[in-house]
């Protein structure tokens, strides 16, 4: 699933494939960008902020520009050699096709994809808090940001990113049983903001660099989570059974016995048994 380290790594691989070259052609497959031709710009650098990738590009007439993407939870970034077999997905779903002397990068099922002058960015970025992967990483002011609504429930507020940026689904299930806190604590009873804050950052860093993400160290198939993806299977710490609620507008897993202080999520209290 794409969250801030999938995000970070491909970012790289656009860094890779095309930093400093120039594009000898390009093919919108959107609407909005559809008599979009990046022919002759050149490509500054890749970079992402969160969950958001930008290439920043140099036009024709020497103006900074950013393409700005998406992933979501489906979307992706491939780069090819120049007459490799594009092996990524199925082509009705590419989105963006930029090519090099030297790579082809294709955009699948992208998301929010929108050239803007990189001096605009903000109009697409700002609001996201700080970003768990960026160099301007500020544990500090993410706890502010959490801690300013002290009702709202934990699993919700970490997958805001306007609090921080590139915590998803999987992240925020793990950094909460790895903290022994349940996701329908209120924020202002999570005993050690700052600690979980700093425990998100760590378990995303540490899986920079990889496609498969892991939280528990393995990287085997079916041993990379602790709670995510095992609903009903045995807790790796007290062989509760893990169990599966909605949460808001996602799902969230937990392990009962590890993650006490909730009972029972309001809505399954509330669901006829
Ligand atoms: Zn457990």
């Amino acid at each position: 699933m794409p969250e801030g380290d999938t995000v970070w790594n491909t970012a790289r691989v656009l860094q890779r494939a095309l930093a400093g070259a120039r594009l000898t052609g390009s093919d919108f497959r959107v609407p909005q960008l559809a008599t979009t031709d990046l022919t002759g710009w050149t490509v500054r650098e890749s970079a992402s902020r969160g969950k958001h990738l930008l290439l920043r590009l140099t036009g024709t007439d020497a103006e900074p520009w950013t393409l700005h993407s998406h992933l979501r939870m489906d979307g992706a970034w491939r780069a090819y050699a120049p007459g490799e077999r594009w092996s990524g997905r199925p082509a009705h779903l590419i989105r963006v096709v930029l090519r090099s002397p030297a790579a082809v990068a294709v955009g699948y099922h992208l998301h929010e994809l929108a050239l803007v002058p990189t001096a605009g960015e903000e109009s697409l970025v700002g609001h996201l808090g700080p970003d768990l992967l960026g160099r301007d990483w500020d544990a500090g002011e993410a706890v502010r940001r959490l801690a300013a609504e002290p009702d709202r429930t934990i699993g919700e507020a970490l997958l805001d990113q306007r609090n921080l940026a590139g915590v998803g689904n999987l992240y925020k299930c793990e950094v909460l049983f790895l903290r022994g806190v349940s996701p329908w604590t209120p924020v202002g009873a999570v005993p050690d903001l700052p600690g979980t804050v700093a425990l998100a950052q760590r378990l995303l860093a540490a899986n920079r660099g990889r496609w498969t993400q892991s939280t528990t160290g393995v990287l085997q198939r079916g041993g990379t989570s602790y709670v995510y993806g095992r609903r009903a299977q045995p807790c790796r710490r007290c062989g509760t059974a893990i169990r599966k609620e909605e949460l808001g507008e996602r799902v969230t897993y937990w392990c009962p016995a590890c993650q006490p202080g909730v009972e029972l999520p309001r809505n399954a209290q509330d669901r006829p048994r």
